[in-house]
């Protein structure tokens, strides 16, 4: 279970509505059962009920059963798409392992003022949970993708997916550090953003492969191929 909630030995844990709902309404837990939580910065605990209601509990931690397992420093910049394939990007960034999800708007996004970041956290907390990862990755809020690349953080290199390199081969520099891909929306990048993109010394463009594939599935690509390359 995923709860906004600190945990350590001995730590109460208390319980939203919906949470009690859920574990002693629907899964009729009692007082004394043991379950296992996760807040995505803590690893992973045995936590005890010590009151269960229809409305509130109260649990406690007992033992910490696996450590955090923070995954590489690698961060996803997305241009939001439609809501279900935007939330399946969420999903699988969460399980491949991206450390931070940051939705960016760019010239082409549609459907930016639609965006429920709310929802894409949600999303990102069901893969975590779905998955068995200790570790949640934050979801920004929605940026311009100016203002992101202008507050660029200097030590970090950009896999820039770039769908205009179709011929091109498929290569990463190996170079160390962290890293962060961006994968535009379904209307692509326009020129001024890829003449942008090209001239910054941290952006590498990159091929995905022969055919344009779209935006979700470049995303999961895009995250598998960095894994390979660079990823530990
Ligand atoms: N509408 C654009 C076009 O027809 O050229 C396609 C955009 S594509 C659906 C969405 C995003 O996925 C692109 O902006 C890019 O980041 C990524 N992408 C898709 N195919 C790619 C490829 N073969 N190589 C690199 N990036 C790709």
């Amino acid at each position: 279970l995923y709860v906004d909630h600190a945990l350590g030995e001995g730590q109460s844990v208390p319980l939203s509505r919906e949470q009690a709902h859920y574990l002693f309404g629907v899964m009729r837990l009692a007082e004394g059962a043991v379950l296992s939580l996760i807040n995505g910065t803590d690893g992973e605990w045995d936590a005890a009920v010590i009151k269960a209601g229809k409305k509130a509990g109260l649990l406690q931690c007992v033992v910490q059963t696996r450590p955090l397992q923070q995954p590489p420093d690698l961060w996803l910049l997305f241009a939001p798409i439609r809501k279900e394939r935007t939330a399946f990007i969420v999903e699988k960034a969460v399980e491949m392992g991206a450390a931070r999800l940051c939705p960016v708007q760019t010239a082409y996004t549609q459907n930016a003022d639609r965006l429920r970041i709310d929802k894409l956290r949600a999303h990102a907390v069901e893969a975590a949970e779905q998955c068995g990862g200790t570790f949640l990755p934050p979801v920004d809020g929605l940026h311009k993708l100016d203002q992101v690349l202008a507050d660029w953080p200097h030590d970090r290199q950009l896999m820039f997916c770039d769908e205009m390199l179709l011929d091109k081969p498929q290569t990463l520099p190996a170079l160390p550090g962290p890293w962060a891909i961006l994968i535009g929306p379904e209307g692509g990048f326009s020129d001024a953003e890829r003449a942008t993109l090209q001239d910054l010394p941290f952006a590498h463009p990159v091929s995905l492969g022969p055919r344009i594939l779209r935006a979700d599935t470049a995303a999961v690509a895009a995250l598998t191929m960095w894994q390979q390359a660079l990823g530990d």
